[in-house]
């Protein structure tokens, strides 16, 4: 059977293919048309002979995703990609063109097994994890597909990363170094609904990301509105996970916070978040609070709030010291919006 190439890393590569070269410095070629120079295809490994790219073509596979549809936002040019894997599964990813930084938001699991109530992707019923080379490929594909760079990467896609940590963590290996993607760390942005052992493990492995903390409540009541499998982490496991990755890594987080009409969107919210965050030692420059409006999904009572009532909400903030942002809508005529990566 052929290996699928991203799959594995560097190391790992090296091992296998000792059995179709024994020459270091070629192995180190075709990792850099792989990673660097990003080649779909091994016939365009111009530098290598014809006989070994058809061997490697004999026993690796280059690419395993196909891009199944593909919608552009008329707003503000988004582009929501459905990919389907080998095994006839489907999944999203998200390209955010922006001038000088073209982000990437992708997908860790098919499905999710966190059912959000407001996410279209925790609709879905967690099919499996997207293996490494899947998750890296995609950011090869859109790349390839949109003939631009991307200089950042959101896992905020479908699925929770944390749940598929050992091939997230290989994957972030790969975006960091300078010899793969070379992406900055702050570049990349990871978020997870509070997973707290999983934070604790990446801030002690030390890359550096930024996370992005989904709390979208004040009280275990209203999170449970909203994240109904919260795989029995409260409020007070996921901020204290933050404290320690904040004092650990150094490197800035963000609080999601979704607002949703007559849920979690008063003013009273709004002085509890910040209590909750003081009492957590989150009360810091390097820590954010990003305001989420519900973006409409289909079959959900959930409500957009007023847009009055967001900007109370993010004054309130704003004037207890907190840096705050209110989160704009990317592509929400394609569905490519946050909690819109569904079926
Ligand atoms: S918001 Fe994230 S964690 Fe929640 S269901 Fe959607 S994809 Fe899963």
């Amino acid at each position: 059977m052929k290996k699928y190439i991203l799959d594995l890393t560097n190391a790992q590569f090296k091992t296998a293919a000792k059995s179709i070269t024994d020459q270091d410095y070629r192995i180190n070629q075709i990792i850099e048309w792989v990673y660097v120079k990003k080649a779909s295809s091994f016939a365009d490994f111009t530098n290598i002979s014809k006989e070994l790219r058809d061997t490697l073509d004999k026993r690796f596979l280059l690419r395993t995703l196909k891009i199944v549809k593909k919608e552009k936002s008329m707003i503000d040019g988004t582009v929501r990609y459905a990919f389907q894997t080998i095994d006839k599964k489907y999944f999203f990813a998200v390209f955010l063109p922006a001038k000088g930084k073209n982000s990437v938001c992708i997908s860790s699991q098919i499905g999710c097994p966190v059912m959000c109530a407001f996410c279209s992707s925790g609709k879905v019923k967690l099919a499996r994890n997207l293996s490494r080379g899947e998750i890296l490929e995609q950011i090869l594909q859109i790349e390839n597909d949109a003939k631009e760079k991307v200089s950042g990467v959101l896992f905020m896609g479908m699925g929770e990363p944390t749940l598929n940590f050992n091939n997230i963590t290989s994957v972030l290996n790969s975006l960091l170094s300078s010899k793969e993607f070379g992406i900055g760390k702050r570049h990349i942005t990871l978020s997870s609904v509070g997973v707290a052992p999983a934070i604790k493990k990446l801030a002690d492995d030390n890359f550096g990301v930024r996370l992005a903390l989904s709390l979208h409540a004040v009280d275990e009541k209203q999170r449970k509105k909203l994240i109904p499998n919260n795989f029995g982490f409260k409020i007070e496991d996921i901020l204290n996970a933050g404290k320690y990755y904040l004092k650990k890594t150094g490197s800035r987080i963000t609080i999601e916070y979704i607002l949703v009409k007559g849920i979690n969107d008063v003013v009273a919210d709004a002085h509890k978040l910040t209590r909750l965050l003081r009492h957590h030692e989150l009360l810091n420059p390097d820590v954010q609070v990003n305001l989420i409006p519900f973006n409409p999904v289909a079959d959900t009572q959930f409500k957009t709030p007023e847009q009055g009532a967001v900007q109370k909400f993010k004054n309130i903030l704003k004037l207890n010291g907190i840096t705050v942002n209110i989160r704009q809508a990317k592509g929400a005529d394609i569905s490519a919006a946050c909690g819109q990566l569904g079926y």
